[in-house]
């Protein structure tokens, strides 16, 4: 079976949003063993979305469109549908009194505008939202089944899991997908361990990709049925372990504070952070993982010098004799935070993000990254490459692998 994605909405065309709905929806059809022909993206214009949808559906069993479907003059996709099938819109009484019934669980009244979302090409089925206000609408067109969704990513997700993806029927066998997460190699290295995988004819497919400071290996398997696809991609995942050892951080949806979190808890163990030139980025990774409270005790930014004296107890005579950004203050900074917060563990880091700053002595992208334990502090000194937004992600990544290679032994 195949299929076209349609993405609807003029910051698309323009370039002001990234196109991300696409992506999601064409790995979850892979997952169902749906092949993607073609992305389609057009602006909000109502001519042009009916052709769109109308083109699609000639090319395609499937027809998966997004955005468009809000409250507003400029959301046009419904209109564009009914155009596509010859007919006119209807008020769906249903959709109606769930759209009031969702206005009053806010505690907020319906605007006239928001009708317009329950509005439904006659012949056309509205699809529940459970995040949002705008329902989803499912049609044929020209014998393909067509669905469409919110823009709002949160909502497409929910809706596409939910109530699209149980409708769709098996593809042609299966896909499975596995996805191994490395850090601390470059990908030219990654590749080279494991380059006899990744011919470009084999089943499991294999091939690395670099996306926020992490290159990632990912095996797509193809197989009779989801037993099989799965099997044949985790026996590659397996492979692809043994070789690259270390370096693998997690897989699929792990994330490297979400591993270093997991490894935390099943210690009953505690982490604080001391962040100077990351400004609380390893903060907000921790945190970003529902549950960290089961071991994140807090964090310090201190900035400026008299902060580290004042809130992480770094001697001012360190401070003086060796700058902010220097082997000594990462220790009193970690072993600080450490004691101050009562955690078993404290990251700390201090460094030069640039892009200015940097000297012969100290050049920008150094950074100190500090770890303190019931056992000792050790400090690492790396120069990062890159820009001051790489230099801060790659430092707070690096900061949670020596805490995860010290906790995984
Ligand atoms: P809409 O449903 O067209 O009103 O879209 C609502 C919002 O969702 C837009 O303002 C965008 O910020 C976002 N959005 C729409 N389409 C996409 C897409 N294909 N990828 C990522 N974000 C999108
Ligand atoms: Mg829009």
């Amino acid at each position: 079976m195949n299929a076209i994605i349609l993405s609807v909405g003029e910051e698309l065309t323009s370039g002001q949003t990234v196109d991300t709905n696409s992506a999601y929806l064409a790995e979850r059809l892979a997952r169902r063993g749906i092949r993607t022909i073609e992305h389609v993206t057009v602006p909000d214009d109502r001519a042009r979305i009916a052709e769109a949808i109308r083109r699609s559906a000639g090319g395609a069993e499937l027809v998966v469109i997004t955005g468009g479907l809000g409250p507003t003059d400029d959301d046009l996709t419904r209109q564009g549908l009914a155009d596509a099938m010859g007919t006119e819109l209807v008020l769906d009484e249903t959709c109606l009194a769930t759209l009031e019934g969702w206005f009053r669980r806010i505690g907020r009244t319906m605007v006239a505008a928001n009708r317009v979302q329950a509005m439904v090409p006659r012949g056309a089925e509205p699809l529940a939202n459970r995040m949002g206000t705008a329902p989803g609408l499912a049609a044929r067109v020209d014998g393909a089944a067509v669905y469409i969704m919110p823009g709002v990513p949160a909502e497409m997700k929910v809706m596409f899991d939910e109530v699209i993806l149980p409708r769709l029927p098996d593809g042609a066998g299966a896909i499975a997908l596995r996805s191994l997460h490395c850090f601390g190699a470059g990908e030219s290295d990654v590749g080279m361990k494991i380059a006899d995988l990744m011919r470009r004819d084999a089943n499991p497919l294999v091939g690395t990709t670099v996306a926020a400071g992490m290159v990632s290996i990912r095996v797509q398997a193809c197989g009779a049925d989801d037993r099989q696809a799965l099997a044949l991609a985790d026996r590659a995942a397996q492979e692809v372990r043994r070789r690259l050892g270390p370096l693998v951080v997690g897989q699929d949806e792990e994330t490297m504070a979400s591993v270093v979190g997991a490894l935390l808890r099943t210690r009953g163990q505690t982490l604080a952070t001391a962040e100077s030139c990351t400004g609380g980025l390893i903060g907000a990774m921790v945190t970003a993982v529902p549950g960290a409270s089961d071991y994140y005790r807090g964090g310090v930014v201190a900035y400026a010098d008299d902060a580290k004296r004042g809130l992480l107890s770094v001697p001012s005579d360190l401070l003086a004799a060796h700058g902010a950004v220097s082997e000594p203050v990462a220790r009193a900074m970690a072993e600080g935070c450490r004691r101050r917060l009562a955690a078993d563990w404290a990251i700390s880091v201090t460094g030069i993000a640039g892009p200015a700053g940097g000297s012969a002595e100290k050049p920008v992208g150094l950074v100190f990254l500090g770890l303190a334990g019931a056992d000792g502090t050790a400090v690492q000194r790396i120069v990062f490459p890159g820009t001051r937004e790489a230099i801060r992600l790659r430092t707070s990544l690096a900061a949670l692998n020596s805490l995860r290679l010290r906790l995984a032994g």
